[in-house]
């Protein structure tokens, strides 16, 4: 085989087989096949485009070029979830002990932040000595003993996709469907799961603009997984503003703390709960979707799923005197309030702006070497659809004096006010 014969296939719309791409993504991982000719098959398949059986057998290829989570050690079914990409997006913070709590086994390896959204275990380090750091043999132990694990990836997972995805940002090739669809879907089949439930974002500040293209994603995902036998599901939801109020490390664990109390913001409330109760059907733990949910409701009133987090930051080796009085996560030195500069509906918050800005007071990276400060960010005090009164406080930008006049500015920009009702739904749309 050669892979210009292969190129010029993809180019002119043709169908590869399982065969050419094991040949392509194993010679670009040993790197018999250069940059230059990876860059030219890129730029094909963004044009020419790939079926779900070719998206599927490169999603495997990728997931083949590398080690892969073994689970079979954790008895029963092992969820998992994925975003692509929010801002103040704390779901993994409450989801995985509030589904945890029911039984379900939520082995859940998690990433930084860069750029304006934030990671799950920069999240977590907010919390004094949290480790992230597990051997696999302490990650499945740990599984076995309390049902849940967050951690940062061990071992050498999909290292095709690592160079591909290095290689598409820079070549004008990340936005093609059926590469983001196999990139995303070999790293979830590498961490294990039995049962995935993707969070597709759909809106300006999101991958996928609008409801179209996020469906053929999702459903795209869809089929990789579970061709690959896994069960799945994708919600499509809402990205016109950030999740809940809190942007920015602590502010989110304590948002996420509040949450698992009841007291947390609807939408968040919301997308757990639902992307929960399709994990907890999948897991077989309820025999309805209506079930799993008022199974999941329950956890949060009688204070379980609460107690589960608290059990995974003593495992990990977290203060977990935090969870329960979070007076004692450190605060920014200054409050700046955000206010209206006139009287109407809050119809859209720009969450770029918003994880930007949040990154900007230092809450997040510019570049992978930056040390975050854990006590800055933004509280929205105003969702879509809420009135404000000119005067009102739109936010408040908690800041340690790092671009503090910059990030106000920004903030107040990234809302737009008018005269209509949004009404728009939070979740839009379930693909199974
Ligand atoms: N996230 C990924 O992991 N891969 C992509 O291609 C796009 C987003």
């Amino acid at each position: 085989m050669r892979m210009v014969d292969l190129i010029e296939k993809k180019r002119d719309g043709l169908e590869l087989s399982k065969e050419e791409i094991d040949f392509i993504i194993e010679g670009y991982t040993a790197g018999s096949i250069p940059d230059y000719q990876m860059s030219a098959f890129a730029m094909a398949v963004y044009f020419s485009g790939m079926n779900d059986i070719e998206s599927t057998n490169l999603a495997i290829a990728m997931l083949n070029s590398g080690d892969a989570m073994d689970l079979s050690m954790i008895d029963g079914v092992k969820v998992d979830k994925h975003s692509t990409g929010g801002v103040g997006d704390k779901v993994s913070l409450v989801l995985a002990p509030m589904v945890a709590s029911l039984g379900v086994k939520f082995a859940k390896m998690s990433g930084r932040g860069l750029g304006h959204t934030g990671g799950t275990l920069d999240k977590l380090e907010s919390i004094p000595n949290f480790n992230i750091f597990l051997s696999y043999d302490e990650f499945v132990a740990q599984v076995n003993k309390i049902g849940l694990a967050i951690v940062g990836q061990t071992g050498n997972l999909t290292p095709a996709d690592k160079k591909l995805y290095a290689l598409r940002d820079v070549t004008a090739t990340v936005n093609s469907i059926p590469l983001i669809a196999s990139s995303i879907m070999s790293k979830k089949l590498a961490s294990g799961s039995n049962a995935i439930c993707l969070d597709v974002k759909v809106g300006s500040g999101a991958f996928m603009k609008d409801i179209e293209s996020a469906t053929k994603l999702a459903r795209l995902m869809v089929e990789i997984g579970k061709n690959a036998g896994r069960s799945m599901t994708a919600i499509l939801t809402d990205m016109d503003e950030p999740l809940g109020c809190a942007v920015g490390n602590n502010l989110e664990v304590i948002e996420a703390i509040n949450t698992l109390k009841g007291n947390g913001p609807k939408d968040l409330t919301d997308i757990c709960l639902e992307i929960g109760s399709y994990l907890v059907l999948d897991a077989k733990v309820a025999n309805s979707l209506e079930e799993a949910k008022n199974m999941l409701k329950q956890q949060i009133s009688n204070g379980e799923a609460l107690n589960k987090l608290v059990e995974l930051v003593k495992e990990q080796n977290g203060d977990y005197t935090y969870l329960l009085d979070t007076d004692k996560f450190p605060k920014a030195k200054e409050i700046v309030p955000v206010v209206a500069k006139k009287s109407g509906y809050v119809t859209y918050i720009n969450a770029l702006e918003i994880g930007l800005g949040s990154m900007l007071l230092g809450g997040g990276r510019e570049t992978m070497a930056d040390i975050i400060d854990p006590s800055v960010g933004i509280i929205l005090n105003k969702k879509i659809d809420q009135f404000v009164n000119e005067g009102e406080v739109l936010a408040y930008v908690y800041s340690n004096g790092k671009n503090t006049n910059t990030v106000v500015e920004k903030v107040l920009n990234a809302f737009e006010i008018g005269n209509e009702l949004h009404n728009k739904q939070l979740i839009l749309k379930v693909i199974r």
